[in-house]
């Protein structure tokens, strides 16, 4: 059923619970994740190479061009949308388009939350909440100052630990997101999971995936989940729970902590049997699975005329080709990624 609310112009009209769009294997796909830059001010060495080649300013999608584009997703039975990046926080006047986007929620639009690295945080958080952010996820792989320098390469623990602080005092619900990485922080895996659960925050583990050349080799870094899994329960008592976020994490509850803790293993498990989302870049391109290749460019749509009906088009023609599932595989042979973009260029 589409309850359709109000028009503007020719742009897609404001709908509250449109239908939402289901691909070839049933999924309805009512999520789109936004890279809104695939710029940033750290550089995680699973994430990016030191010296990355970012894209031209010029090709980069306008802010008024994605909130278009976002309007068209929502009008499609879009209800979620994660702005991500790159770190959209580093993005110029990034506000404008989280405030556009924000005057859509309860129009179609149910939840909007944007995944950061928490450096600009401290300035932001409060106009997020205003525009109607509920929930951010900030990622944190490390509470050791040195260790954090050295996973970023640039960034300062001191100014994500003061954007945490701010958030949290602007009302914002907090999920950390921590990459396991072997060697690396699976022994202060403990310690990042009781410092979450103190101060309220539910906290995700992540599986690294092949995704850009890097500097470091992949293999050394992989960490399966099932391994930290099984070294968390020397410790604490995990027991299995329902919670679904419309993500693909797997959640348990902590009984030591009281806490959530989830699970993101897109190596060792497949997670795409109830994958609902699709990616869109800066560039307006569209990615229908973070890993594989295959993507629609809505780009040459959007410019092509001010009548959203091409970009309807286009958004459903790119639908009908979600695949399966992902196909991660590290390419030994070549020693080469599984899929050649960065993670920030889709956003994770
Ligand atoms: N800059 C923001 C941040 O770090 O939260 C948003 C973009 S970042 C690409 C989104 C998430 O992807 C982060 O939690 C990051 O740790 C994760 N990530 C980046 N590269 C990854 C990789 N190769 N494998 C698994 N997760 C990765
Ligand atoms: Fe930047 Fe996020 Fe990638 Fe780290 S993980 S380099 S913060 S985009």
């Amino acid at each position: 059923m589409n309850t359709r609310v109000g028009t503007i112009g020719n742009a897609s009209p404001l709908v509250a619970g449109a239908d939402p769009m289901i691909d070839p294997f049933g999924r309805a796909v009512t999520y789109l994740r936004v890279s809104v830059t695939d710029r940033c001010d750290f550089r995680c060495t699973y994430c990016m190479a030191e010296n990355m080649t970012f894209l031209p300013k010029k090709d980069l999608l306008t802010l008024e061009e994605l909130d278009r584009l976002c309007s068209a997703f929502i009008a499609k039975g879009v209800s979620k949308i994660r702005l991500t990046g790159g770190e959209p926080l580093v993005r110029k006047n990034i506000m404008y388009l989280v405030r556009q986007l924000g005057q859509k929620i309860g129009s179609g639009l149910d939840e909007l939350t944007l995944t950061t690295n928490g450096s600009q945080l401290s300035r932001h958080a409060e106009e997020l909440y205003d525009c109607g952010v509920r929930r951010i996820n900030v990622s944190l792989d490390t509470l050791d100052p040195d260790k954090f320098r050295k996973i970023t390469r640039w960034g300062d623990f001191d100014k994500v630990m003061e954007g945490i602080d701010a958030a949290q005092k602007a009302g914002l619900k907090i999920k950390l997101n921590a990459v396991a990485l072997k060697d690396f922080n699976d022994a202060e895996m403990p310690e990042l999971l009781r410092f979450a659960h103190g101060r309220g925050m539910d906290l995700t583990v992540i599986e690294t995936m092949p995704m850009g050349e890097i500097e470091e080799d992949r293999t050394d870094q992989y960490l399966p989940l099932s391994k930290l899994r099984a070294d968390l329960e020397d410790q604490f008592t995990l027991a299995d729970i329902d919670y679904q976020t419309g993500g693909p994490a797997r959640y348990v509850r902590v009984e030591e902590t009281g806490g959530r803790l989830g699970f993101i293993t897109p190596m060792t498990h497949n997670f795409c049997e109830s994958c609902n989302r699709v990616r869109l870049t800066c560039t307006g391109t569209l990615y229908m699975c973070l890993g594989q290749n295959d993507a629609a460019d809505l780009r040459a749509s959007l410019r092509a005329t001010e009548d959203d009906a091409l970009l309807h088009a286009a958004i459903d023609e790119a639908i009908t080709r979600k695949p399966k599932g992902h196909d991660f595989i590290i390419d030994r042979t070549h020693n080469r990624p599984a899929v050649a973009r960065h993670m920030s260029v889709t956003g994770g």
